[in-house]
């Protein structure tokens, strides 16, 4: 039977009853499942109460909290569709939300009010905000918890009705709003369930944010519906970190790159007992298989694993299954039950690639998108007639049917009729000792060629490691045509929480 997405997740809330569902990293406030599940219906009924319909859409503009993923099962229980909102957003840019999704209702926390009411103001027919905490002049959810109004029945077309609106994270254009019904995020959790499969005793650390789909799946979604517990942070700092790690005795991390690399060169990591890690997985920007054995070879781990997907993609066709021992360096997994992929030439889209060929990823499945919020037209661009869905991404396959994901077709830089990934330099320029960290993008020269152009942070006690030095060594390890042509040193590189590398910002400085 089809279950929409908080019954889905919640169907088990009864059994885990006394289990610690949520911790707060930084306080210890705990929920169990059984309040969780309680919470969520009490809040379901307020919000019905309050005037939330099946099809309005409701903004949920907050950080990591424990009470997130109870306003958020609340909401698609009143028969709401979320919209998630990144906490850092201006106003500007939230009211662009609001009013792309036409918004109704607004859930923020209280240090974010005043954004919120400001965008609500500017975007119009948002009809209220609720708190989550405390705040005066508006509902607070822990007050609405005893409004004691009948649990609604709310009639939810699991394969039509939108559950999720969270927008794409605008690395590549536009951010756009992508609808999720509640039948392709269900099945998508249950596709990566058999190869994920966190139970009841795991603790999970949620420090990547649950707004964007990574987070939502991987620290919300997933763990919650199989009993785990989830430890909160809501925002990344190094040392806060790894002391959640230690004082928490997390078992599994789900990250993105950046942290694989924090983990593996930073100092502070030797000062914690991490021992109580099982295993790490990467997702969400390309990992270089060398960074990836340099950090579980730190920690003493298993070698990490990664997934693939996209926000269109509910969002997973990927993952190296938790016990496969046997997964190549650098494959972002196999692909989960119930999903189709072609690897299309770069030259002739119609022309399917074989085993070890290069070329864009096409999936088709029961995950992919409905479409993109009042775009029709992103929407064909990007899913054909036969319903494959045109990643934009490029990879390769190998025998055994474990994919390497090279980079995304917009980001090659065309060297005289070569083709260039910046993943690869960027993931050769960290494997040099005096590098803490790097981005590369493609700048066109006077004789209008594109040539690659290198961010460099230098480690902090390297002050003279030089350009000549970082052009040698790339120099030194590729092909003529790859080489880095020159080289700017920053002091951080600009990145998208999900760890994507916002290289229009470093276009900006060339
Ligand atoms: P926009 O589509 O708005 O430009 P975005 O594509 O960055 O933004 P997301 O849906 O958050 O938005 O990210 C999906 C992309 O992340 C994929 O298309 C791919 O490029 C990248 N990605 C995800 N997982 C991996 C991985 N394991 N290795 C390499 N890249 C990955
Ligand atoms: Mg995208």
């Amino acid at each position: 039977i089809e279950l929409p997405i908080h019954d889905a997740v919640l169907g088990r809330a009864a059994e885990f009853g006394e289990l610690p569902a949520l911790i707060d990293g930084v306080d210890g406030t705990t929920l169990t499942y059984e309040q969780l599940d309680r919470f969520h219906r009490r809040l379901a009924a307020a919000f019905a109460d309050a005037g939330v319909r099946k099809g309005d859409v409701l903004a949920l503009h907050s950080p990591n909290t424990i009470a997130f993923p109870t306003a958020f099962y609340a909401a698609t229980r009143a028969g709401a569709s979320v919209t998630t909102v990144h906490p850092l957003a201006t106003a500007e840019e939230f009211a662009k939300q609001l009013r792309d999704s036409a918004a109704r209702w607004i859930v923020t926390v209280s240090p974010l009010l005043e954004t919120a009411r400001t965008a609500a103001e500017k975007a119009g027919g948002v009809r209220e905000i609720f708190v989550c905490d405390t705040a005066s002049g508006h509902r607070s959810l822990v007050d609405m918890l005893a409004t004691g109004a009948p649990e609604p029945q709310v009639d939810i077309d699991p394969a039509e009705d939108i559950a999720a609106l969270p927008y794409s994270s605008g690395t590549t254009g536009i951010p756009k709003g992508v609808m999720l019904t509640h039948r392709q995020i269900a099945t998508n959790l249950a596709q990566i369930r058999p190869l994920m499969g966190t139970g009841p005793g795991e603790r999970i650390l949620a420090v990547l944010p649950f707004f964007h789909i990574y987070g939502m799946t991987a620290l919300m979604n997933a763990p919650l519906r199989q009993g785990a517990t989830v430890v909160v942070l809501p925002r990344f700092d190094l040392d806060t970190f790894l002391e959640a790690i230690q004082t928490h005795r997390i078992t599994g991390l789900y990250v993105a790159p950046p942290l694989v690399l924090a983990l593996a060169k930073h100092p502070a990591v030797a000062q914690y007992d991490l021992s109580s890690l099982k295993y790490i997985i990467s997702a969400a920007a390309p990992l270089d298989a060398r960074l990836a054995v340099a950090c579980a070879e730190r920690l003493g781990l298993p070698p990490i694993g990664q997934g693939y997907g996209m926000t269109e993609l509910s969002p997973c066709t990927h993952v190296v299954p938790l016990d496969a021992l046997d997964a190549p360096p650098g494959t972002v997994g196999k692909l989960v039950p119930g999903t189709e992929m072609r690897i299309l030439s770069l030259d002739d889209p119609d022309m399917d690639l074989g085993v070890g060929e290069t070329g864009e990823i096409a999936i088709r499945g029961p995950q992919v998108m409905k479409g993109y919020l009042g775009r029709p037209e992103a929407t064909d661009a990007m899913i054909d007639s036969d319903g494959w869905l045109h990643t934009g991404d490029i990879g390769h396959v190998d025998a055994d049917g474990w994919l390497f994901v090279v980079d995304r077709v917009k980001e090659l830089i065309k060297y005289k009729g070569f083709q260039v990934a910046p993943a690869e330099l960027e993931a050769l320029l960290l494997t040099h000792p005096k590098i803490a960290d790097a981005a590369v993008i493609g700048v066109y020269n006077d004789d209008n060629n594109e040539i690659p152009h290198a961010f460099v942070v230098r480690q902090p006690d390297a002050d003279d490691l030089s350009e000549g030095e970082v052009m040698m060594y790339v120099a030194e390890r590729v092909a003529p045509y790859k080489r880095v042509r020159n080289v700017t040193f920053i002091d951080r590189v600009p990145r998208a929480v999900s760890g994507k590398i916002l290289r229009r910002q470093l276009r900006e400085r060339t």
